[in-house]
């Protein structure tokens, strides 16, 4: 092993991750620590920093030892949990308070606010956002007015994503936010160059507290050589969908991935063209280098994978997840049975939140395996309605690119190309998150000229081509949509 390697970080949600990979794009190593999850009241949900960079740095080590040591490393790239706020003194490098997860809602009132003062247009225009909690810049500003330690800092507060928090942390006072990352807090115009003056001020959030916004590759800083044993270059950064959508090589506009994890990531870029959205998707920046922008637009479905594991743990009806795939293969059609899976609401392209789920169909000659069945079938269906909205955007897709951990079933992986009347594509590694880290610090690096050249990195791919009739389709698409109609 004569090359050196890329160490990615991916900060997520519910753990903390570092790898390991070769300029080919083989991933050589992982490490991984779990983090702990804090929920002080209904809706809230928070992080604790310290133990964030702590967990970071513990796996970095790691791989760092098992690289053969830090010069062994050409370059560190960074993904991240997006959206989640820290706070932190610019004096001792400290957290100021927990950080708040991008899953809280206590903001909501704040939300409602800033929609009934008329501001939701202005806002969805600029940031390509929608008015919700799930975003930045109202947790921001939450943590200025409610935590004294935050609301004293003045000067020394530092503001900051979690990629931003790491920058800090690696490089002992480096304060950046990558674009991708940048556009998540809805403090920045999707075409304007640094934080939005007007924005900032609707916020109530002071710009002198936040990081200079940078690309997404380059040659950042470096890390303090006590660390890691040695000053190894930061040259990649970027939010974890986006990073996603780079780790599948979806750059051209059209080019769409479906993260199939807990609930389903959809984002399809639009190149360099801004996204605009009049059913309810956002746009968002996907990279940034040289200063050019390459945009996406985004869909959400709350519930995808989640739904299979209700089906194991409250049902009982499957004993693990991978046995759905041989169950819906032992009846040749779902017998008439349709399943709603609003557990939680349902996500893009209809937004509501108070939905519940349902089932439909049931006859005496339903079986278990007719229901396992239709909550695989309502994936593609899902997918099928973003794949519509996406289409009525202007931003039709050419093909599916899918990863996490539920495009492992490739019953889902045929239905979805059935559905789509669509190609399904699934790369031989599925960790395309990380993938996306790394080929950003590769072109950071100079290891690759272009984020094209660095889809060298990206493994083969499996195709399921669609292979059902029309007419099939349109049974399925009509069960599904009187259901749907029904319920809502
Ligand atoms: P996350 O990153 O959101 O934690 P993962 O990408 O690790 O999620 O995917 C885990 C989810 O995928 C779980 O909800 C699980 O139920 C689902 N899953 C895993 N394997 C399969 C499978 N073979 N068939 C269907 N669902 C699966």
């Amino acid at each position: 092993m004569n090359e050196r390697l890329i160490l990615v970080l991916d900060a997520g949600t519910t753990s903390t991750r570092a790898m390991l990979y070769a300029p080919d794009g083989a991933r050589v190593a992982t490490a991984q620590a779990d983090l702990t999850q804090y929920y002080p009241r209904p809706g809230w949900v928070e992080h604790d920093a310290a133990e964030i960079w702590d967990r970071t740095l513990d796996c970095a080590r790691r791989m760092v030892t098992q690289a053969g040591g830090a010069d062994r490393i050409a370059a560190i790239g960074i993904t991240n949990q997006r959206e989640t706020v820290v706070a932190w003194s610019r004096r001792t490098g400290a957290p100021l308070s927990r950080a708040i997860v991008w899953q809280d809602r206590r903001t909501a009132d704040h939300c409602e606010q800033l929609r009934e003062q008329g501001h939701e247009a202005l806002i969805q225009q600029r940031t390509g956002l929608i008015i919700d909690p799930y975003f930045s810049a109202t947790k921001m500003r939450w943590l200025i007015d409610h935590q004294p330690q935050v609301a004293a800092a003045g000067p020394d507060l530092a503001l900051g994503t979690v990629e931003s928090w790491l920058m800090w942390k690696l490089t002992g006072g480096l304060h950046v936010s990558d674009a991708s990352n940048a556009s998540r807090t809805q403090l920045l115009a999707l075409d304007g160059a640094g934080w939005d003056a007007d924005l900032c001020a609707l916020f109530g959030v002071p710009a002198s507290a936040l990081p200079e916004i940078v690309d997404n590759a380059g040659a950042f800083g470096a890390t303090l050589p006590t660390l890691l044993g040695g000053a190894i270059p930061l040259c990649g950064l970027a939010g974890d969908q986006q990073a996603a959508t780079i780790g599948q090589a979806c750059l051209a506009p059209g080019a769409v991935k479906a993260t199939l994890g807990t609930g389903a990531f959809i984002l399809a870029s639009t190149g360099d063209m801004l996204p605009s959205s009049t059913h309810r998707l956002l746009g968002t920046v996907l990279c940034q280098l040289g200063g050019r922008r390459l945009y996406a637009m985004e869909g959400s479905i709350f519930v995808a994978g989640s739904l299979i594991q209700w089906l194991r743990d409250r049902l009982g009806l499957i004993a693990a997840a991978a046995d759905s795939d041989a169950i819906a293969r032992s009846v040749p059609d779902n017998g008439g049975v349709y399943l709603l899976p609003a557990l939680s609401g349902l996500g893009a392209p209809y937004w509501r939140p108070e939905a519940t789920g349902s089932i439909s169909g049931l006859t005496h000659g339903s079986t278990r395996a007719h229901i396992v069945r239709a909550a695989l079938e309502s994936m593609a269906h899902q997918v099928h309605d973003l794949a519509a909205a996406f289409a009525a955007d202007g931003a039709p897709w050419q093909a599916l690119r899918i990863d996490g951990g539920m495009s492992a079933n490739d019953w889902v992986a045929q239905d979805m190309a059935d559905m789509l009347a669509l190609p399904v594509e699934r790369p031989a590694d599925v960790e395309t998150t990380a993938r996306g880290a790394a080929m950003l610090a590769s072109v950071g690096a100079g290891l690759y000229p272009t984020l094209e050249a660095a889809t060298a990195m990206v493994p083969a791919r499996t195709r399921f081509t669609p292979a059902m009739t029309d007419e099939d389709r349109s049974r399925r698409l009509a069960g599904w949509r009187s259901l749907v109609a029904a319920s809502l």
